[in-house]
């Protein structure tokens, strides 16, 4: 007889790991013992030799599926003759922090017993496993076990206790654990009635083919649902939310729903399927008999695939492709609470599918689009948040706030990064409420008592403001870190780059204040994780009205046209759609230089772009103008536009004249949209060449919003790699600035660390 002393650590609390071991040491013959850690599981094994041998060389192969081991140490010790195997209960240890998994959607085992009349949760909506449910948006506090979830005030019933307390048993110590005896129920309010159980469920259904919106509450938050297939529900719907364009996600029955309206990748496909159920943005069929207004210039549409019971059941009754949106008032955020729900959504849904299990903290649905089979994300909450990034490095505690736009942000413990679900954009009133709630709830689970604060430099990011009252309320040490260098940082940790090696960093972008208080958008740097250098830029030309632009494209478009010496000719579409006046308010403007900051960016490039080609002349959400420029590009266009580099700076002015003479000379769209993803890749690819020979880099990275369009990721990329360029994408969070916080929290950690290096800082 030998033994094995084996500590694994990875993500293996909370996922079935105990009885996973309990049940593969039992078919080995082994005994001894396993328990939790602080940083993961301690095992003792003793028996046959080639048992041990076979036991430990089967341990990482068939885990569970939620599992994923960091690192496994298999050590000898004296046997110490145990009778049987034993999952020994652990004592929480103070000060240790605890995994906490993200939401997982509905397992193929729970599906079956949803389905199986004979099983005792048949129809059960709020069925679970330790495989499978809700475990973020249910977790109140510490340690994470029922009392400290939102289950709290449901008591096992005597079968769930057997399950939940079996160590051979899939419900052993899942915390969700519930039945129709014992657990959380649904209802559906129409009017002033009430209809429980089963009739609820199909009564929604039959509301939702009958043309119905309804408010349904999910894991993370309500939904609005609606029939996808019916143009005039959807238009009721958008009015109603006051939503003109932005694309609605969907959610649909299975893989072949999905197939008979979308083109689908097997990447797609398994990214639809897995735990993690995020909105996929597919391809539609043409043929497929999807209305525009679903998505309207666009060729994609988001897909999920049902990822509770819930909507697993409502699906069952045979529905269409539903549209399911966010449950919230215009530019609020995400609607969790059922007295809530009732209120502020009263002008929008027509009735209500509530239940009693209580969301303790929201989580918008994630969004990813495959680019070269791999995930590119778009937005990380439900489903992914809050699995930690590591560091590659250790980091004094410190809390990233983000920036002002689709704002996530991250807290840093150790060499551990943890991103924020989808706060959202700050400008709401409930937004800063939001911001609040999680950071306290995530600084309070994760133990961090940040030392340090980080934000962006622009002075009037809600963020900002947050950041500077607390450090001084505190005395916490503030730091503000450039907008397009925290971009390049996320992408660099993001592909889990190693320290005090300077790459090569594009970030294309919308709006980030500069080290010299301009608008920057349009960079190109040398940068590591500490620090970086401007050696490229975009010219900066004027945005006349500020901000104010940013929501008007024709406004961008004539003002580049003018300060680019070009004439604004009446038949272009930009100068066509403004008034006489707004013209010659324009021209003022950049005469005298009036209200006209200076901005950098690429964003507004294609803004520019897209109105001089009548695509789009005002945007009613951000990005709206580059999204519908790349749908409409035709991606094998010949050709391109010159975007001539002198010293530092990138002129406008060439592309833009080639652009107006294309339109003039009867070019397609389609056409000029393709040339101008040309003339930016070859741009990219050139810059970047000069840069690497110059600097001696072989390193690009690539970040800021404008790399969330895969056409451009399509014609950069494959080029810089052709010229000997390694290239980092982004992966596990968003080229936009739903990624910006862990550029902030990978900057400061550095920067933190290599002062207590020096001891410039104590503590
Ligand atoms: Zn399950
Ligand atoms: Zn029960
Ligand atoms: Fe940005």
């Amino acid at each position: 007889m030998q033994a094995r002393a084996i500590h694994i650590s990875g993500i293996v609390q909370g996922v079935g790991f105990r009885p996973f071991v309990y049940r593969l040491a039992s078919q080995h013959d082994l005994m001894g013992w396993v328990r939790n850690t602080s940083g993961g599981v301690d095992l003792l094994v003793e028996g046959d030799p080639q048992q041990l041998v076979d036991f430990v060389a089967a341990l990482p192969v068939r885990i569970p599926p939620l599992a994923h081991i960091d690192a496994l140490t298999v050590s000898d010790c004296p046997p110490q003759g145990f009778q049987r195997f034993e999952i020994h209960e652990s004592a929480p240890i103070s000060g240790a922090m605890q995994p906490i998994s993200p939401d997982v959607a509905l397992c193929e085992d729970c599906r079956r017993e949803l389905h199986d009349p004979d099983d005792r949760r048949y129809r059960y909506p709020f069925i679970n496993c330790t495989n499978c449910g809700p475990r973020f948006t249910i977790i109140s506090d510490l340690p994470y076990d029922r009392p400290a979830t939102t289950m709290a005030d449901f008591d096992l019933c005597p079968d769930c206790a057997t399950e939940y307390h079996d160590p051979t048993n899939r419900r052993f110590h899942a915390q969700p654990v519930a039945c129709p005896d014992c657990g959380p129920q649904v209802w559906l309010e129409v009017g002033a009635e009430r209809v429980e159980g089963d009739d609820a469920i199909w009564q929604t259904a039959a509301l939702l083919k009958a043309g119905a919106i309804i408010a349904i509450k999910g894991l993370g938050g309500f939904h609005l649902a609606c029939d996808a297939t019916d143009a005039a529900v959807i238009e009721r719907l958008r009015r109603r939310k006051f939503r003109p364009a932005k694309a609605l996600a969907l959610m649909m029955a299975d893989l072949d729903q999905v197939r008979a309206y979308c083109q689908i990748s097997p990447a797609e496909a398994v990214l639809l399927c897995s735990p993690a159920a995020p909105i996929v943005l597919l391809m539609r069929r043409a043929d497929a008999q999807l209305p525009d207004n679903i998505a309207p210039e666009q060729p994609t549409v988001g897909v999920m695939l049902p990822y509770t019971p819930l909507h697993q059941l409502l699906f069952d009754e045979g529905l269409p492709p539903l549209v399911m949106t966010s449950g919230n008032l215009s530019g609020e955020p995400v609607v969790t609470d059922n007295q809530a729900a009732r209120e502020q959504l009263a002008g929008l849904a027509d009735a209500w599918l509530m239940h009693n299990r209580d969301i303790h903290i929201r989580a918008d649905d994630s969004v990813v689009r495959v680019w070269r089979g791999a995930e590119l994300p778009l937005r990380r909450s439900r489903g992914m948040v809050p699995l930690p990034i590591r560091l590659p490095f250790s980091a004094p505690p410190l809390l990233a706030t983000g920036g002002q736009l689709k704002n996530t942000f991250c807290v840093v413990r150790d060499d551990q990064a943890f991103m924020s679900h989808h706060i959202g954009d700050m400008e709401g009133l409930g937004a800063l409420e939001a911001f609040e709630q999680g950071v306290a709830h995530f600084e309070h689970l994760f133990l961090v008592r940040p030392q340090v604060i980080v934000h962006d430099l622009h002075p009037d990011y809600a963020t900002t403001g947050y950041a500077q009252q607390r450090a001084a309320a505190e005395g916490l040490a503030l730091m503000g870190v450039q907008h397009h260098h925290a971009h390049i940082a996320a992408c660099l940790l993001d592909n889990a780059h190693p320290l005090d090696e300077p790459v090569i960093g594009v970030c294309f972008d919308g709006t980030g204040y500069g080290d010299d208080g301009t608008i920057w958008g349009g960079e190109f740097m040398i940068a590591d994780y500490a620090d970086y250098e401007r050696v490229a830029h975009l010219k900066p030309l004027p945005l006349p009205g500020g901000d104010a632009a940013i929501r008007e494209p024709a406004r961008v478009a004539c003002a580049y046209l003018l300060a680019s010496g070009l004439a604004l000719a009446p038949d272009l579409a930009p100068v066509a759609h403004l008034s006489d006046e707004a013209r010659r308010v324009i021209s003022q403007q950049i005469e005298r230089n009036i209200n006209t900051p200076l901005t950098s960016s690429a964003g507004r490039l294609f803004d520019a772009v897209a109105a001089l080609l009548g695509i789009c002349q005002t945007v009613s959400y951000e990005g709206q103008a580059a999204i519908e420029l790349e749908a409409v590009a035709d991606p094998d266009a010949v050709g391109l536009y010159p975007l001539p580099v002198s010293e530092r700076e990138i002129a406008l002015g060439p592309l833009l004249a080639a652009v107006v003479a294309d339109l003039h000379a009867g070019e397609p769209i389609a056409t000029i949209a393709g040339r101008f993803h040309n003339s930016i890749a070859a741009l990219i690819v050139s810059v970047c060449q000069r840069l690497a020979r110059t600097n001696k880099l072989d390193r690009v990275a690539l970040s800021g919003g404008v790399f969330q369009n895969t056409l451009l990721l399509d014609k950069t990329v494959p080029s810089l790699e052709a010229a000997g360029l390694h290239v980092y994408t982004h992966r596990r969070v968003p080229p936009n600035d739903g990624g910006l916080a862990l550029g902030q929290a990978a900057i400061a950690a550095v920067r933190y660390s290599e002062k207590a290096k020096t001891h410039e800082i104590s503590g």
